[in-house]
């Protein structure tokens, strides 16, 4: 038991380009409402690697990163109910959403109904310190603050498989109520990495006739296959010729919608030219900065009368519907197999440095 414990370790990423390093935290108290996690797993995903290069604003390191992971109620000072008003109890396996202390009386809560743009809001393993305590995944235990949102993984939902689509799932539900997919669009999506994967996944659940994914290199636009994709075109091929081959899928007018997962800028004027006039794009991947891209407003936008629509974050109806969703439809969509490796905590380093070389298309901290 973790109340035994005298002390919890956890991975902690000191700054920017400085290497992972361990370090024992107290187990915390419990307030009413709160819980203790004992972690299973948490994941690597290429935010972690932008944290890693200090390519996200507001981020107070030292952190404890990992924002989405899936545990055990170790401890629980209670009661401390679900959505269905059913108690949580020690011993159940939960996940839960990572952002916390949105604040559901600000303007853009309340007004603009954009909780994802509400300045209270904090992300487990991005914006907690690690001086805040244990609020992040790549730990023995999570502190779970009182007003988190725990889920629990549905019996039928094997928990490798929600973690291997992870944020990436999260994200890609958001992308994808954002798309506004009609059944037997064309639906092209940027970028082969776990956002990208997971959005050809939902498109193809969608009803969209044809799924075309465009990335690299050749082993993930295989696995996209997998998810669902009906098309790959590698960036091998020069942009204009992408462009060919979508029209030419689509008697010459282009994707119905494309939805940017790559987190490359240069795929954001891609997109707009394979989206059709009319069309609508949905800009996922550019999470982080990496800088400006030229477009042509006229010919790219207002001529072709393009819907342009940004998508940040995920909110709790994204996470619960992922978790659902990885239930109902996981022995269908390869999520599991996104996982491309399972580190223990104490490679919790090389397991970012995979990520980073790209060598695994994420990597899971197996806990316990
Ligand atoms: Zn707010
Ligand atoms: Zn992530």
């Amino acid at each position: 038991m973790l109340q035994c414990m005298p002390t919890i370790h956890a991975a902690v990423m000191p700054g920017p380009d400085q290497p992972i390093r361990f370090e024992e935290f107290p187990t915390p108290t419990l307030a009413p409402g709160a819980a203790l996690l004992r972690t299973r797993y948490s994941e690597v995903c290429g935010t972690d690697v932008h944290l890693h290069h200090g390519r996200l604003a507001g981020v107070p390191y030292p952190i404890i990163p990992g924002h989405v992971s899936v545990g055990v109620i170790e401890a629980l000072r209670g009661p401390v109910l679900d959505l269905e008003g059913q108690p949580f109890r020690e011993g159940d396996l939960v996940t839960f959403l990572d952002v916390h202390e949105t604040c559901n009386r600000c303007w853009y809560c309340l007004v603009a109904k954009a909780t994802t743009r509400c300045p209270s809001r904090k992300v487990y393993g991005i914006t907690y310190g690690a001086g805040d305590g244990l609020l992040g995944g790549w730990a023995e235990a999570i502190w779970m603050k009182p007003g988190v949102k725990m889920v629990r993984l549905p019996e039928s939902l094997d928990p490798d498989t929600f973690i291997g689509g992870g944020c990436g799932l999260v994200t890609a539900v958001h992308a994808t109520d954002l798309a506004g997919i009609r059944l037997g669009d064309t639906v092209a999506v940027l970028g082969a990495g776990p956002v990208g994967q997971s959005a050809v996944a939902l498109a193809a659940l969608s009803g969209a006739g044809e799924v075309i994914v465009v990335g690299d290199p050749a082993d993930r636009l295989a696995f996209a296959a997998r998810m669902g994709a009906t098309l790959a075109l590698s960036l091998d091929l020069a942009p204009e010729n992408r462009l060919e081959a979508v029209r030419a899928r689509t008697h010459g007018r282009g994707a119905d919608v494309v939805i940017e997962a790559s987190g490359n800028p240069h795929a954001v004027p891609q997109a707009l030219d394979l989206v059709r006039d009319g069309g609508r794009v949905v800009v996922v991947g550019q999470y982080t900065d990496h800088g400006p891209v030229e477009i042509n407003p006229h010919w790219q936008i207002n001529r072709k009368q393009v819907e342009v629509r940004g998508c940040w974050g995920s909110d709790y109806s994204h996470f619960h519907r992922a978790v659902h969703l990885a239930a109902r439809f996981g022995a269908r969509v390869p999520w599991k197999d996104l996982a491309g490796r399972h580190y223990p905590l104490a490679e919790a380093g090389a397991a970012l440095a995979a990520v980073e070389r790209r060598d695994v298309l994420k990597a899971i901290i197996a806990v316990s």
